[in-house]
């Protein structure tokens, strides 16, 4: 077992850090007020290398590892969490385009993808299943040449910025549950497609909201995967975004402890820094052990990725415990700072409402549970 990065990946990890450091967090809480994501940086991290740096070099990636791809994202989301969110969804979606898309329709995307010109989101929700996506509604139904689409999906990631979207529909008849589904690419300008963006508690840059299909036509050519098999096909690259989601929220907790024991360190309270108290350091001492634990737990899932070996357990345990572990340590790291915590004075507050969202988003936590409690289970 080797712990050490190589002089490859730490070169890779500086460069990424100090980008963010220069480019991206200086940009975090205006980014929030004009809710939008800054498409000039995104080219910027496009052309550094930093999207989907997983990607085949033909495609404009890198080829490097998952775990490296894991380090990337990391070292970005404690600058911005939601710059970062583009990052997670660049390795998603590229994934899938790259196994399931036809040559000519990845060629067209995914190097504008890897190089920050086009936002590519996923569309699986409906306002009436969630957890129990397999019940979803959103209709494709077979026309010459393509397929028109009817419905709608519910709390769509980046529902006004995205320029196309993996939308999930049902091909099969209403009773045919995960069987039934099939997934499609289309370009967020297409005739019969609209959006409202909700207001949410966080993630303002980003932006959650409804899409709606009115008869849009898809050809053929975009669909991805085989017709009804979306499900087992499509949605097994979610095991990797889930071990990303875990770094992503957890750079963001290790960003605010690093602030945190700055700052005790130099606010004074009862003639003495505050960090005399170990009222104050065993919280973050605390904080510290539980984030080392779960950075490894997210690594070695990108590992396994990496050695072509299973991982969905792994990946489910990254979804469910670094987003809740994170926000405990951003609250923590709020209290530190006392009042000035509490203001927009200082980005806590806004990194609470923003790393909350992925405890819902691409899966809760009971959902996680049940697929570690199956995998278990199945084991006896
Ligand atoms: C920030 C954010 C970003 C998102 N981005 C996207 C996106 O880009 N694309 C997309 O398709 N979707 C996205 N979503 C939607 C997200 O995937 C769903 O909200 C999530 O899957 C839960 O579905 P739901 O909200 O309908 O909750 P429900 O399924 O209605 O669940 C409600 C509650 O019941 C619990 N529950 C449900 N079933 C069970 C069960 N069997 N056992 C135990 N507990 C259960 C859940 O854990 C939850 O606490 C996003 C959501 C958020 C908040």
């Amino acid at each position: 077992m080797d712990f050490a990065l190589s002089l490859e990946q730490q070169a890779m990890v500086d460069a990424a850090e100090q980008f963010a450091a220069d480019k991206i967090a200086p940009g975090y809480q205006a980014r929030e007020k004009s809710a939008q994501l800054d498409r000039e940086l995104l080219r910027e991290m496009g052309r550094l290398g930093f999207i989907a740096p997983e990607q085949l070099e033909e495609f404009g990636g890198s080829e490097v590892s998952y775990l490296t791809s894991g380090l990337i994202m990391e070292a970005m989301s404690g600058a911005d969490f939601n710059m970062a969110y583009v990052q997670l969804l660049g390795s998603l979606n590229t994934q899938i385009l790259a196994r399931y898309a036809g040559q000519e329709i990845a060629q067209k995307w995914i190097p504008r993808i890897c190089k920050g010109e086009a936002i590519l989101g996923v569309a699986l929700t409906e306002p009436g299943s969630g957890s129990d996506a397999a019940n979803l509604q959103l209709r494709a139904t077979k026309a010459d040449g393509g397929y028109i689409l009817n419905g709608e999906k519910a709390s769509i990631s980046a529902v006004d910025q995205a320029d196309i979207m993996i939308v999930f529909a049902r091909t099969g008849d209403k009773h045919s549950r995960a069987k039934g589904v099939s997934a499609f690419l289309v370009e967020m300008k297409g005739a019969g497609v609209s959006t409202a963006r909700y207001e949410g508690m966080g993630q303002h840059a980003v932006g959650h909201g409804s899409i709606f299909f009115e008869d849009v036509f898809v050809p053929d050519e975009h669909r991805l995967g085989d017709e009804n098999r979306a499900f087992s096909q499509v949605m097994e690259g979610f095991d990797f975004s889930r071990a990303l989601i875990g770094l992503q929220c957890l750079a963001v907790a290790r960003q605010s402890l690093k602030e945190s024991w700055q700052y005790a360190s130099e606010r004074e309270a009862f003639g003495t820094p505050i960090a005399a108290n170990q009222g104050v350091t065993f919280p973050l001492a605390e904080a510290e052990t539980m984030l080392e634990a779960a950075r490894l737990l997210c690594y070695k899932t990108l590992w396994l990725k990496d050695q072509g070996l299973p991982h969905t357990t792994e990946a489910a345990m990254c979804k469910w415990w670094p987003p809740k572990l994170a926000f405990e340590i951003v609250y923590q790291c709020l209290l530190t700072h006392g009042f000035g915590g509490y203001t927009s004075d200082y980005p806590f507050e806004q990194r609470l409402r923003d790393v909350l969202g992925l405890q819902i988003g691409d899966g809760t936590a009971n959902i996680m549970k049940m697929i570690i409690a199956r995998q278990k289970l199945g084991e006896i």
